[in-house]
């Protein structure tokens, strides 16, 4: 069924407010959830939904946190989540952080003691949309092996990159390090689809592509082989710069219901229009050329147009989901 985003957004933001998030949070989460779904990104959409909700009620994440943020140094900003949502605490840092980077010319963010459960690009885009270079990166818990290790250490650390445009929409790309994400694995395991040679192992190390067998005590692999684990390692570093637990610190796996890691976020602005006048000019350019050499499909045209259609149609639901949103959310309804 074809369900529009307004009331998407509406049935999301009620099953997270019935189940902790502050009444004044729960949109922000709920939008991130939603627009994941409009736009296509599946594996944080919807799909997320009962994994938020499970670590809501087995009270590994606090959903009422209020992040504090720190400000360390010029164009530093250090904030501790809480043991909440790492949106909740990008959006309460944002209006420093860009107040910072049209100051000094670029802003670095820091967060820990936070769960990011979500796609990375809805951070930043709109960041990009007002003119800001933005770079951001998540830890997780372990789920991959790396670089001839045989035991899980580096999460699936996403980074995601946004690039302002003149007259069009940001470019942004957003990717896990692995070949797969999580979240694609779980796709193709409810979907009793194998995955592609390449994406995983069992416990031994053993190639498979049976998605539960990677899902229960198998591994991950990073993309592009050692390069991916280069990159896993680096997003490691820069995620924790500000105190959060590396991936095989999150303890996560230990209790029953907990499904979103505790980890750290890192995230740099940059403001072009410091460096001088051009930069606009000068990406037309470049995409010019790239376009020119047979380029399609920039990094988030797909989600841009997925976007556009759901505008127009709204999201596909099916009736089982929709259903156990008006189930989750009925208590919040009838109050
Ligand atoms: P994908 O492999 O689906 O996509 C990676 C990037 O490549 C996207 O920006 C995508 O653009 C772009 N792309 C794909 N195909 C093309 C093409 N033909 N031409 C041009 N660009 C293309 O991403 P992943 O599976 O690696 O990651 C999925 C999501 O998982 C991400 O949003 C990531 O943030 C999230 N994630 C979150 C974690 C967390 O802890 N919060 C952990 C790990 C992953 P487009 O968007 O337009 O499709």
């Amino acid at each position: 069924m074809k369900v529009p985003i307004a009331e998407l957004q509406s049935l999301v933001e009620q099953v997270l407010a019935h189940h902790g998030v502050a009444p004044a949070r729960a949109p922000l989460l709920a939008a991130t959830i939603v627009a994941a779904e409009r736009d296509g990104s599946r594996s944080h959409g919807l799909q997320r939904l009962a994994g938020y909700v499970s670590s809501l009620l087995c009270g590994w994440v606090n959903g009422a946190a209020e992040p504090v943020v720190h400000e360390p140094g010029p164009g530093l900003l250090k904030v501790d989540a809480r043991n909440g949502f790492a949106q909740v605490a990008l959006a309460e840092a944002a209006p420093r952080l860009c107040a910072m980077a049209a100051r000094h010319g670029s802003a670095t963010l820091t967060t820990a003691n936070g769960h990011h459960f979500a796609a990375l690009w809805p951070d930043i885009e709109p960041l990009a949309a007002e003119g800001y270079i933005a770079l951001t990166m998540v830890n997780t818990r372990a789920r991959m092996v790396v670089w001839q290790g045989t035991r899980k250490v580096l999460g699936t650390n996403p980074m995601a990159f946004a690039c302002p445009r003149k007259s069009a929409p940001p470019v942004v790309w957003d990717q896990a390090s692995s070949v797969m994400s999580q979240g694609d694995v779980l796709l193709a395991s409810a979907a009793r689809r194998p995955l592609p040679e390449g994406v995983g192992v069992d416990a031994a190390g053993t190639a498979t592509t049976d998605p539960d067998t990677v899902l229960k005590d198998g591994a991950l692999l990073p993309y592009g082989g050692i390069k991916g684990g280069s990159l896993a390692f680096m997003i490691e570093v820069l995620a924790t710069l500000g105190g959060a637990r590396f991936g095989f610190e999150d303890e996560s796996g230990k209790i029953p219901g907990a499904v979103t890691s505790n980890a750290g976020q890192f995230l740099l602005l940059i403001d072009p229009r410091r460096f001088g006048d051009g930069f606009l000019d000068r990406i037309e350019a470049l995409i010019e050329q790239l376009r020119d050499a047979g380029t399609g499909r920039l990094p988030g045209d797909l989600r841009y147009e997925r976007r556009r259609i759901a505008e127009r149609d709204g999201i596909d639901v099916s009736p089982e989901v929709h259903a156990y949103l008006k189930r989750k959310g009925q208590r919040v309804s009838a109050a």
